[in-house]
């Protein structure tokens, strides 16, 4: 068993408290890791730290200048692909995913840094035509880091959702307090053995692990902390954003879904039935955007629910270091919230048609497996059409119009992501363009790509993360005049 430290001003230290909390594979309960159980007081060193590294040190981070910067974090992305194994194994076994997506997201967290790296160094700000009348002006922009930031992260994508906002904080020059989830902080710790093996300069990058009421909470509400950027349930983000209004603090919030996956009878059933399995199984649907409200024209939801319970019952499950289809679900406790759903789902008039219970065959029995469950004749209002289950529970509701399909696409609070399948064009956009989601897809679900913005509408989120946009999420804007006729008061005397 590892124990870990936080890391705080370019130290390992251990809690303030000396308090600890244990790390579980969920896939037999054992007890993987030890780690230092911060509190208030620790996140508080940290954030001092950080400030000092942005505001104080002659010699930080933010005045290394571009092209050291980029340098350190190449560096940071060539470390982490020569630990690539390691990195996935640790990710398995802490999440429980199957191992073939641990290593994709390592690869997918290095190119996140290369991109960011290079992002650094391409041109930001613009200039302005202003208005000469007034005498001659240069009006121009220039992109600023914004001072320290705290990124706080869920457990479903532990490494890549914390990579998804260090490396672009740092390419943009800030100063970062990181707080992992207490679920899964083996391979922010792992990584940040890496940062420290590089040596960027004391405080630049901060580790403090523990609880959300107690760290999370320090973080979002220190005047100390210029940004918050969160990713994590509603409710949570909710209660960020109260406390970051307390020094207006800039934010970034990547929340929860309830995506739509709409299916038109003239689209190719078997691919739509591929698709649908990805957007709702993939990450044991334990993915924000997931696909787990299926919408389907009604004359082919008898063969499309056929064909998607035969798939769902084929999938295999077991600890993800053997590669099944379908790992265990993060905690005992997520589990038992899932059976929650199903159970009540049940008695609310819902059919289920596969899946459904815990899973305990095959030397699972310790672990926190399910089954893949699919449910039909969903009504509108029930909870596992309406609320966020976080985990391969999918319902299938009918629908006879297109313009229906919009209307129960649309009737959900959230608005991460959704989906469309059919043959015809026009009308893929056209239902495209009335979806009031962050990201959709035609033929397909899932995919997502570091060039392109990833955020939500509405109660999903606020901001953008990935691409150029992730970018400028960490920056500030500066707009700067110059007089060119240095003696002459031209604009004022007009006014
Ligand atoms: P969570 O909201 O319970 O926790 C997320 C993080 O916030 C953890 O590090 C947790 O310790 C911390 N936290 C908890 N309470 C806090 C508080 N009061 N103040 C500050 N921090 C606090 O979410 P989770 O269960 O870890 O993750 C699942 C959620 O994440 C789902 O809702 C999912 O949709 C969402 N998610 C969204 C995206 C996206 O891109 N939109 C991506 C991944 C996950």
């Amino acid at each position: 068993m590892h124990s870990f430290k936080n890391y705080i001003n370019g130290e390992w230290v251990d809690a303030v408290s000396g308090e600890t909390f244990d790390v579980l594979n969920p896939a037999d309960g054992k007890i993987i890791a030890r780690c230092a159980k911060g509190g208030r007081d620790d996140a508080k060193m940290a954030v001092q730290a950080a400030k000092n590294a942005f505001y104080n040190d002659k010699n930080g981070w933010r005045r290394l200048g571009v092209q050291t910067r980029c340098d350190m974090l190449y560096r940071l992305a060539d470390a982490l692909e020569k630990e690539k194994d390691s990195f996935a194994r640790a990710e398995t076994m802490d999440n429980g995913k199957p191992l073939r997506e641990a290593i994709g997201d390592v690869e997918d967290a290095v190119s996140y840094i290369r991109y960011y790296a290079g992002a650094s160094r391409m041109p930001g700000g613009a200039s302005y035509e202003v208005n000469d009348g007034f005498g001659p002006m240069q009006c121009f922009t220039v992109k600023e880091p914004i001072g320290v930031c705290a990124l706080i992260t869920p457990w479903n994508y532990p490494l890549l959702m914390g990579v998804q906002k260090i490396a672009p904080a740092l390419a943009a020059g800030n100063t970062i307090v990181f707080k992992p989830s207490s679920e899964t902080p083996v391979t922010s710790v792992k990584f940040f053995e890496l940062i420290d093996k590089i040596g960027f300069p004391k405080g630049t990058a901060n580790l403090v692990m523990g609880g959300g009421s107690t760290v999370g909470e320090e973080l979002s509400s220190s005047p100390d902390v210029d940004m918050v950027s969160f990713t994590g349930s509603t409710p949570v983000g909710q209660g960020i954003y109260k406390n970051a209004a307390a020094n207006v603090k800039k934010i970034g919030l990547e929340l929860g879904g309830k995506s739509p996956n709409i299916i038109f009878a003239d689209a190719d059933i078997d691919g739509a039935v591929e698709w649908a399995m990805v957007g709702v199984f993939f990450n044991q649907g334990e993915v924000c955007s997931a696909g787990s409200r299926i919408l389907i024209e009604e004359s082919i939801k008898d063969e499309f629910t056929s064909k998607l319970a035969a798939r769902a019952n084929a999938m295999t499950i077991g600890n993800g270091l053997d590669n099944p289809d379908m790992g265990p679900l993060i905690s005992k406790s997520h589990m038992e919230k899932v059976l929650d759903y199903i159970e009540t789902a049940k008695k609310e008039g819902c059919r289920l048609v596969c899946g459904g219970r815990r899973y305990t065959e095959n030397g699972c029995g310790n672990g926190y497996f399910i089954t893949p469950t699919v449910f039909d004749n969903c009504p509108p209002d029930c909870r596992i059409v309406r609320e966020e289950v976080f985990g391969l529970v999918v319902t299938i509701q009918t629908f006879k119009t297109e313009e229906e399909a919009v209307k129960m696409a649309n009737d959900t609070e959230f608005g991460l992501a959704g989906a469309v399948f059919t043959s015809d064009g026009a009308k893929a956009l056209r239902v495209v363009k009335e979806i009031r989601a962050g990201i959709m897809w035609v033929n397909c679900y899932n995919p997502a790509f570091i060039e392109a913005p990833w955020g939500g509408y509405r109660k999903s989120g606020i901001g953008r993360e990935l691409g150029a946009d992730g970018l400028d999420e960490y920056a500030e804007t500066k707009q700067i005049n110059i007089n060119l006729s240095p003696g002459e008061l031209g604009w004022y005397e007009k006014r």
